[in-house]
C-alpha cells in the first residue's frame, strides 16, 4: 500500500551532485543536477547538497522520511565520512550534518553498492537473490548481494572490485596509487594508458593507427572506441585486449560471488554494448571455473545510483560493528 512517504536520494560523483525525490515504487517525482563543489570545507558538499535538497517543491519534501546518498568513496559508512582522491578534500563530512539539519536519518553507500540496491528494488534484480552490479565508467566498481544480503565490509568498501588484480606484472598503476588494477587498464579514463603500453611493447608500427595522431594526454576511450569500428588496427588491439582483461574481472566476481545475475552498467559500457558488453559475454567462459550467470545491460540506466539511494531509506542498511 502506498503510505505516500518519499525518500530523498543522492548521487555523490566527483564531477555531478544529483539529487532526486521518489516513492516506494520507485517513482522519480522530483531531480536535479549540480556541478559537485570542489572548494570549501569538509561540509562544503553537506552544504550543497542540503541546499539543493531544499529547493525542491515542499509539498514533496513534507512526505519525506529520509535522505540515502550513493558517493564515490572510499569512505567510512559508520562515520559517514568520505575520502574522494578526485577532489580538493582530503575528507568529507556527509551524514551527521545533513540528519542535523534535516532531522531526518541519512544513509551512506557507496555508489556502487547504491546501484545494485536500485537493481534489486527497481530493476532486473527483484527476484534475484545472488546479485551483481558492475559498472564500466571512468572508473570500475561493483555492489553484490548475495543469498539476498547486501554486502558492505568493515567500512563500506566490500566490492571495489576495480582495485583486484588482473596483470601480475603491474605495468599500469591506478589511481589508488597500487599497481596492476583492472581499472587502471580498462577504465575509461585509463584506457588511453593501456593503449600506449601496448604500443610500446609490441613495437605496434604507428603507421597502422590513426591513434598517433591524437597526443596521449588528449586521446580519451570515446576516440579509441570510435577508430575501432573504423578499422584502425591498434585501436583494435586495445579493445580486443582490454575485452580479454574484462573478461578475467568479470570471472573473479564470478567465482568469489557466485552470482545468478550480473547487470552491467557505466557509460564505456552502455555506450558500447558491442565492443565490451557482448566480448565479454562470449570470453568469460574461458576463466571463470563456476557456472556462468546471466549478464545483461542494466534497465536503470544512468539513474541507477539515484534509484538505489531512495530504495535505501526504505531498506536501510545495517552497519557493520566492527
Ligand atoms: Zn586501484
Amino acid at each position: 500500500m502506498d503510505s505516500g512517504e518519499l525518500s530523498v536520494g543522492v548521487d555523490l560523483g566527483a564531477t555531478n551532485l544529483r539529487v532526486a525525490i521518489g516513492n516506494r515504487e520507485g517513482k522519480i517525482l522530483f531531480k536535479l543536477s549540480e556541478r559537485t563543489v570542489n572548494n570549501g570545507d569538509e561540509y562544503a558538499i553537506s552544504n550543497q547538497i542540503h541546499r539543493m535538497i531544499k529547493s525542491a517543491p515542499s509539498n514533496l519534501l513534507s512526505k519525506v522520511i529520509g535522505v540515502g546518498i550513493g558517493s564515490i568513496g572510499p569512505m567510512d559508512i559508520r562515520k559517514g565520512i568520505i575520502f574522494p582522491p578526485n577532489l580538493n578534500f582530503k575528507f568529507a563530512f556527509l551524514t551527521t550534518p545533513l540528519s542535523e539539519k534535516l532531522g531526518l536519518p541519512v544513509y551512506l553507500l557507496n555508489d556502487c553498492v547504491s546501484a545494485v540496491v536500485g537493481e534489486k528494488n527497481f530493476g532486473a534484480g527483484k527476484d534475484i537473490d545472488n546479485l551483481v552490479y558492475i559498472t564500466i565508467s571512468t572508473g570500475i566498481g561493483g555492489g553484490v548481494y548475495v543469498n539476498g544480503n547486501l554486502l558492505l565490509g568493515k567500512e563500506g568498501n566490500a566490492h571495489e572490485i576495480g582495485h583486484t588484480v588482473i596483470d601480475y606484472r603491474g605495468k599500469l598503476i591506478c589511481g589508488c596509487g597500487k599497481p596492476g588494477h583492472w581499472e587502471a587498464y580498462c577504465s575509461g579514463k585509463n584506457l588511453p594508458n593501456f593503449a600506449k603500453l601496448i604500443m610500446e611493447e609490441e613495437k605496434i608500427n604507428s603507421k597502422l593507427s590513426d591513434i598517433i595522431k591524437y597526443n596521449f594526454s588528449s586521446l580519451t576511450s570515446e576516440v579509441i572506441f570510435k577508430l575501432a569500428r573504423e578499422g584502425d588496427k591498434l585501436a583494435n588491439v586495445v579493445v580486443e585486449r582490454c575485452s580479454e582483461i574484462n573478461a578475467m574481472g568479470f570471472a573473479n566476481v564470478i567465482d568469489v560471488y557466485d552470482p545468478s545475475l550480473i547487470t552491467v552498467g557505466g557509460s564505456v559500457a552502455l555506450n558500447n554494448l558491442d565492443l565490451v558488453l557482448e566480448p565479454i559475454k562470449k570470453k568469460v567462459k574461458n576463466y571463470a571455473a563456476n557456472s556462468i550467470p546471466e549478464i545483461i545491460p542494466t534497465p536503470l540506466g544512468q539513474d541507477i545510483v539515484l534509484y538505489g539511494a531512495v530504495a535505501t531509506v526504505f531498506n536501510p542498511p545495517k552497519l557493520p560493528k566492527r
